[in-house]
């Protein structure tokens, strides 16, 4: 028996796909991985990997759509085509699901014409998701499709923590607000924890953090996200890869009246050009620490300011919380950089924190989810590796099957 679901994320240059198997023994090992890139540039690059092979493409892509058919072309000569997989559903993640979606749905045109009016929101990320979901339904137009929200664990955070202290009424209609984003991976890691230190689910509070090239933290009360660090938009929180995280406002009316740059230009400047790219000029954790390694003073402040941020979400959140039981790292940095891990961590014995190096570094060579702090720590902290991509198909499936 197999249980073929195709998750797609659709970005405004790229298409990057799984299908997974759910009945596999390993469902979260993807069967198969592609990459669709460099739409609309002058070379294009299309990549699907399988556990025994991988091909790839490289003539220009004129559009999502032309990308999207041949990378099924592709799968098809390999004898994987969606048609070969019998794919029962698809699974699309979608950034910005606003107010109006707290759980995944089924795609309908309503549910189409609804992420369309959240485009707003999310000027960069909704269309591409929605172009993703109408070239899938047409190339599958038999399975059931499903949209996943990254906003979507954030429905249950408090007035306190989602409402801005601006005017009640300009915030209203302009729907500005807290929605988060990283949903999906903070509710998936969450979800894991409390298995993992011996409690049941409604009694952990927990903070959990992302730490990828983009970073969020999230303080979860008994299954419920109660905060978040990212904001309207993912631009608010932790330093970032290319992103600033917090910032005062007036930064930019300050950028705007002195430096006369367009909101456009200060737009770029905070989401792309910031964040340890704009202090260090790489966003790369791993150059960053080759940097460090080489003595570079701004690639060590970069590091500190990184830090001291995580560690500021990590105080709040545990005063929100009240009583705290788990600290879960994910995502590419919190999984693999030990240093973060370590540094984040430091000092905070008093607070009932306390990480062991030997299993922070990993010397017993656990594979998976693991617990790093000391058998005496009272809040517990751990590594658990993130799967977007399995729980987009599990919601897909529950859906398709529903
Ligand atoms: P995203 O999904 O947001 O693109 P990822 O979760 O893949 O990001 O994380 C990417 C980040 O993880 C990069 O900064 C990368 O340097 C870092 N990273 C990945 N592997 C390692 C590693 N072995 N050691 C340190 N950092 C790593």
């Amino acid at each position: 028996m197999t249980q073929h679901i195709l998750v797609l994320n659709s970005g405004s240059s790229s298409i990057k796909f799984q299908v997974l198997d759910l009945q596999a023994e390993n469902p979260d090992e993807p069967f198969l991985s592609g990459l669709v890139e460099q739409i609309g540039e002058s070379r294009g690059h299309i990549r699907i990997v399988t556990e025994n092979n991988t091909i790839e493409d490289r003539r220009p892509i004129l559009s999502h759509s032309v990308g999207l058919e041949r990378a099924f072309g592709m799968m098809s000569m390999l004898g994987v085509g969606p048609q070969d997989l019998d794919v029962h559903a698809v699974g699309h993640r979608v950034v910005q699901g606003g107010s109006i979606f707290n759980e995944p749905v089924l795609i309908n045109e309503q549910v189409k014409d609804e992420i369309r009016g959240l485009i707003p929101l999310a000027p960069l990320h909704n269309p591409a998701n929605l172009d993703g979901i109408e070239n899938a339904q047409s190339l599958l137009p038999d399975v059931p499709h499903v949209a996943v929200f990254d906003t979507a664990f954030f429905h249950s955070l408090p007035e306190s923590a989602a409402r801005y202290a601006i005017n009640r009424d300009v915030a209203d209609q302009y729907h500005i607000r807290r929605y988060g984003a990283h949903g999906t991976s903070h509710k998936y890691v969450s979800q894991l924890v409390p298995e993992l230190i011996g409690k049941k689910p409604e009694d952990v509070n927990q903070i959990t953090l992302h730490l990828g090239n983009g970073a969020s933290a999230s303080a979860i009360r008994g299954g419920k996200a109660v905060d978040t660090s990212m904001g309207l938009t993912p631009l608010a929180g932790l330093v970032m890869g290319t992103r600033t995280g917090d910032i005062d406002p007036s930064v930019i009316f300050h950028l705007a009246r002195e430096a006369k740059m367009s909101i456009d230009e200060i737009d770029t400047l905070l989401n792309r050009q910031s964040g340890l790219k704009g202090l260090c000029g790489v966003n790369d954790f791993r150059l960053l620490q080759e940097l460090i390694n080489e003595g570079e003073q701004d690639a060590k402040d970069a590091y500190d300011i990184y830090v001291h941020r995580v560690r500021q979400y990590v105080g709040s959140y545990m005063l929100d919380l009240g009583r705290l039981d788990a600290i879960t790292f994910t995502a590419g940095v919190g999984e693999n950089h030990v240093g973060i891990r370590r540094d984040t961590m430091a000092n905070l014995e008093n607070f009932g924190i306390k990480v062991d190096d030997a299993r922070n570094n990993n010397e017993a060579g656990v594979k998976g989810a693991r617990v790093i702090s000391t058998d005496d720590s009272a809040v517990k902290v751990l590594v658990v590796p993130t799967n977007e991509e399995l729980a987009i198909a599990r919601a897909a499936a529950a859906l398709a099957d529903a």
